[in-house]
């Protein structure tokens, strides 16, 4: 086997084991992500605050309807019990009475206001909630086929690293230097293949004399104008 043929295997090889890193990475880096879940939880969080004070408002609006409700009932009583009969007192009772029962209207709105505040309060616990456990099944699912993914792909790059181990066995070192030297150099393709006389990499023509000596795989080609190693397929 020609030592391009070789390199080229090598490339082959190397340049899936990048595509299996950048895909891991972006698993991983998906995996480890818990913005939307933190997200969802703080809004079920808030809600439910919001729901607490909702309800004890609530509470608190109607303890003083029943508060003023028993303030009338005094004021009535005394108004009708019989034991006043000085009629400026009596017409000051009867002030009070319907001063409270004024009263009285403005803290029964209150709490409707009240029953209608919770009513929005419960609807916003209740979306959050379900928005919560929508999140958290989607995660769950995503999570379940990336966990997959991954573990393909971990197997993937340990199957590649064997054919890699196995082909650099076959190579002379200063050779295998040059070729990860280029790699580095070239963002991870070190050998292009040549088509219609036409570096694949860099997409730059060559004369018919280099295209044919690529084919004819004698010596190691290089592009004139990348320096890849040119293999010609
Ligand atoms: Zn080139």
């Amino acid at each position: 086997m020609s030592q391009t043929l070789t390199l080229h295997r090598l490339q082959h090889t190397d340049s899936q084991t990048d595509k299996v890193r950048a895909r891991l990475q972006v698993i991983l880096k998906t995996l480890e992500d818990d913005a939307d879940l933190r997200r969802a939880k703080e809004q079920a969080e808030t809600a439910a605050a919001g729901l607490g004070s909702a309800q004890q408002a609530l509470r608190q609006a109607e303890e003083s309807v029943r508060a003023q409700r028993v303030k009338i009932e005094r004021a009535e009583s005394s108004l009708y019990g019989g034991a006043v009969h000085n009629p400026k007192e009596l017409q000051d009772l009867q002030n009070d009475v319907a001063s409270l029962k004024r009263y009285h209207i403005t803290l029964e709105d209150r709490q409707i206001e009240a029953m209608q505040a919770l009513e929005d309060a419960e609807r916003l616990d209740q979306a959050a909630r379900a928005n919560m456990q929508a999140v958290t099944a989607r995660l769950l699912q995503q999570n379940q086929s990336l966990a997959g993914e991954r573990d393909r792909l971990l197997r993937d790059a340990e199957k590649f690293e064997a054919e890699r181990q196995a082909i650099v066995a076959s190579l002379p070192a200063d050779l295998l230097a040059r070729y990860e030297a280029l790699r580095q150099q070239r963002r991870g393709v070190a050998v292009a293949t040549v088509t219609d006389n036409t570096c694949a990499a860099c997409g730059s023509g060559l004369t018919p004399a280099l295209a044919q000596s690529v084919r004819m795989a004698g010596e190691m080609v290089f592009c004139p104008t990348c320096g890849r190693i040119l293999y010609g397929g």
